[in-house]
């Protein structure tokens, strides 16, 4: 593919047409959400939205694409509605489907794909089309429009969604070296059918604590009784537990004035004292920050959002995002039954033995003979390593760069996204968790789906403007 640098053109005046059309690219959660919002937030009959989704199937992505039901959303069913201002959407979903009653409930993540779809399906007509297939570039045409290409497609269109969602984890590195391909060595944690192929009495090494790892404990140890498995990571820290709560959340504002990341974190210990002294547990302040975490990140200048990636990021994760009940339980009886250890510390060293691997980790000094490695360090958001051609070709066209922090795109509050020149790209928006370097929060449901309205609303009032009036519009910057 021959990409042409080509610095944002400025916008010119363009003649009227029948449609605006709107390529959404991507088609999970982020996606979907976001065809539905336009869809059902406006009645004009020109507005086009084709969903482009490279396996064909949407409203899945990589979170609702398992076909392991043992794997539970790990946010209540009350706080996933489609729709922040109807939040029993998914609750009555659930109870009309015959899935479950109860609105504290954790659904398994497969069904919640299905309710997207359906949710699709019930604001569907004429004005969307699915296009199966991967994006590949995305070129400014002039005339304001933006042509998409990819191996089956080229369609030029008015406005786009970025919504590709969570990339693969970044290879696992050792002595700076990446891991050696090898048989033992699985380097996609969602590939659930290479998990389940392992032997019935293989040890396997998953490196990483979080919820994807947590998953993939669950299939290989469910579905393989005699499997043993060593989770490792640096810190070793599972993540916490949803408990039943009865408080509701515990809210106190965070004081104005300059704000630095111990500062902020020393402010939620308080609180944490705070709240336990009157016999509230520290879940209730977790969740009261949640409306405020966007404008607390905003708050901090850059050098102290770095510092509080370094030092309390880990501490707000895996407070932050924690499992389901059941999922727990399940863990902990695992760990119980002497089939899962915990460890901290860190993979010291990997050797290749052919058909198995050598692991050996932080200070223990007896190496592990694994049969599989698995790659469980979470989603890359580094788009400066990513090798997607998507990602490569808008970066090498100068229309998406990367934040100060490297955790996803430059965007603005709207979901508008900064070209390499500094100004918005007209026309392109983000969606999900590209925008996590800009707002923090950016990867769950409830962010995603107040984004999704967001950027429906830009889009519609894009399509609103005449033509001649866009050209007008000036590019803004943060
Ligand atoms: C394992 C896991 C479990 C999670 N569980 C929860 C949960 O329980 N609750 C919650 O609120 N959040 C959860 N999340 C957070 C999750 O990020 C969001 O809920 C949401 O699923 C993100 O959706 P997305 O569409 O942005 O990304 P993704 O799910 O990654 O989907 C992106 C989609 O875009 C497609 N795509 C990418 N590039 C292209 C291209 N170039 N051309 C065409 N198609 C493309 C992909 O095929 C994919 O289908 C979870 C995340 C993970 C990884």
């Amino acid at each position: 593919m021959v990409v042409t640098h080509l610095p944002v053109p400025a916008p010119t005046a363009y003649a009227p047409r029948p449609h605006h059309r709107v390529a959404v690219i991507g088609g999970g959660a982020s996606g979907v959400l976001t065809a539905i919002n336009l869809l059902a937030r406006s009645t004009d009959p020109g507005l086009r939205v084709e969903v482009h989704e490279a396996s064909g199937i949407v409203g899945r992505g990589i979170a609702y694409g398992t076909n392991d039901p043992a794997h539970l959303l790990n946010v209540r069913s009350r706080h996933m509605s489609a729709f922040p201002d109807v939040p029993s959407d998914l609750i009555d979903w659930a109870r009309r489907t015959g899935r479950s009653d109860d609105p504290q409930a954790f659904l398994p993540r497969l069904d919640y794909a299905t309710y997207l779809q359906d949710r699709l399906a019930q604001v569907a007509d004429h004005r969307l089309s699915i296009r199966a297939g991967r994006v590949d570039d995305v070129v400014p045409v002039g005339g304001g429009q933006l042509e998409v290409r990819g191996g089956d497609v080229t369609s030029t269109v008015d406005s786009v969604v970025l919504a590709y969602g969570n990339q693969r984890p970044r290879p696992l590195v050792l002595d700076g070296d990446e891991l050696p391909a090898a048989s033992w060595h699985l380097a996609d944690p969602w590939d659930l059918g290479a998990l389940r192929v392992l032997p019935d009495d293989a040890t396997i090494v998953v490196v990483g604590t979080g919820l994807t790892a947590v998953d993939t404990v669950i299939t290989l140890l469910a579905e393989g009784p005699r499997r043993r498995v060593v989770m490792v990571s640096r810190h070793g820290r599972l993540p916490e537990a949803h408990v039943e709560q009865q408080s509701t959340a515990w809210v106190q504002p965070v004081p104005e004035g300059p704000l630095t990341a111990d500062l902020l974190a020393a402010h939620v210990r308080e609180q944490v004292a705070a709240a336990a002294a009157q016999g509230v547990g520290w879940r209730a302040v977790v969740d009261g920050l949640r409306a405020a975490t966007t404008p607390l990140w905003k708050r901090l200048p850059l050098g102290e959002r770095r510092r509080f990636l370094a030092v309390h990021a880990r501490e707000w994760e895996v407070r932050r995002h924690r499992m389901a009940p059941e999922v727990a339980a399940r863990i902990r009886a695992y760990e119980d039954d002497g089939r899962l250890s915990v460890l901290g510390g860190g993979v010291a060293s990997i050797a290749d033995r052919g058909t198995h691997a050598q692991v050996t980790v932080g200070e223990v000094p007896t190496p592990i003979v694994a049969h599989a490695v698995v790659n469980c360090t979470g989603p890359s958001t580094d788009v400066t390593r990513s090798s997607d051609p998507l990602l490569l070709a808008l970066r090498e066209r100068g229309l998406v760069v990367p934040d100060a922090l490297r955790l996803g795109i430059d965007t603005l509050d709207g979901g508008e996204v900064v070209g390499e020149s500094g100004a918005v790209v007209p026309g392109m928006y983000a969606v999900g968790p590209p925008r996590k370097g800009t707002l923090w929060e950016s990867t769950a449901i409830p962010e995603i789906r107040a984004q999704a309205a967001a950027v429906a609303d830009g889009v519609i009032a894009r399509a609103a403007l005449g033509r001649t009036a866009l050209a007008a519009v000036p590019a803004r910057r943060a």
